[in-house]
């Protein structure tokens, strides 16, 4: 443990908005295989679902999240937002993706190649830009999708590859990046400028891309647009260290929040996305065994109480058939 200097050795998790949860697990379970690893309620607004997908475990950079608000209207993607979440899979997986996701009619935008990795880019049934990328050497040995998903595990996503990061300036972005968070240029083409995490993990999700797009209309938040990008920290003390430094630089920083399978800080870096740093323990382990992940609604113990009311309020949904 070193808090003198804390590492962030990728990504955490990304959270988004859907506006209607059915859609948003059969996309996500049935199409991408991903497991539904948490069912449980925004705890800032009990009376909506918060759903989670990950690996097998729902390890940290393998996350993406998303607040389900029944109805919601459609937010505008634009800077400055995460505005393309991409998953990693192998190089050799990438025609079975592109035909898996023709066949569903599904259109991918692009089948490009982007710093040498094929990209398959679609939407989402709430119009999120998702990114299939296949990568020849995984950086992460340690992946480990769901042996019971729809996918073949040596085809399956292996986790959160990187996101990209619209802004209209990017300066101060790139500062906070590189200067306090430790993240390096890779590499760069046009107006996209590849960051790779400082530290020696070799984890998922250790990219981060920024777009620069000076003349694009600012987005809005709403349904298909993500809320937010989370870092993961190994542990408390680290994140303490982090609020430190964070609120040193004149940011202003939330308290640690209880998230139960991590706990979180929020700050909204200095280009206006909201970054949150999160602790990769406990996980989503914490409440149930492994096997058991995403089959109940499972809620934290000081909303347990609450618990007839909240399945009252929450749109009922079919789960993914598990094997
Ligand atoms: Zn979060």
């Amino acid at each position: 443990m070193n808090t003198e200097n804390p590492t962030l050795p990728g990504l955490h998790h990304v959270t988004a908005i859907s506006a209607d949860a059915q859609s948003n697990i059969n996309f996500y379970c049935g199409v991408l295989g991903l497991r539904l690893v948490k069912l449980t309620v925004n705890f800032d607004d009990p009376a909506s679902y918060h759903l989670y997908y990950g690996d097998e475990l729902g390890r940290p950079g393998t996350l993406l999240t998303f607040f389900a608000w029944p109805g919601a209207a459609r937010g505008r993607v634009g800077p400055p937002q995460v505005t393309a979440t991409a998953f990693s899979v192998p190089a050799n997986a990438m025609d079975f993706w592109l035909n898996r996701l023709t066949q569903r009619g599904i259109e991918t935008e692009s089948d490009g190649v982007r710093f040498g990795q094929r990209v398959l880019s679609f939407l989402d049934p709430d119009g999120m830009r998702v990114e299939i990328i296949g990568e020849d050497q995984p950086a992460d040995s340690t992946a480990a999708p769901w042996p019971a998903g729809p996918i073949r595990v040596t085809y399956a996503i292996r986790g959160l590859h990187s996101v990209t990061i619209s802004q209209r300036k990017e300066e101060s972005t790139i500062e906070l990046l590189k200067t306090v968070m430790g993240y390096e240029l890779q590499d760069k083409a046009e107006n996209r400028s590849r960051f790779l995490a400082g530290s020696n993990d070799h984890g998922p999700g250790v990219i981060i891309d920024l777009l620069q797009v000076p003349d694009l209309r600012h987005g809005t938040l709403g349904a298909g647009v993500v809320h937010h990008v989370a870092f993961r920290t190994p542990d408390n003390a680290q994140q303490a260290a982090w609020h430190q430094t964070i609120s040193r630089l004149g940011l202003k920083v939330s308290p640690v929040m209880d998230r139960c399978y991590f706990h979180s800080i929020y700050y909204r870096e200095p280009g206006g996305v909201l970054f949150e740093i999160a602790t990769s323990n406990p996980g989503f382990t914490a409440d149930q065994p492994a096997a058991e992940l995403g089959r109940k609604l499972m809620l934290p113990p000081w909303l347990e109480p609450q618990r007839s009311e909240i399945e009252h309020a929450v749109p009922p949904i079919e789960l993914p058939l598990t094997a």
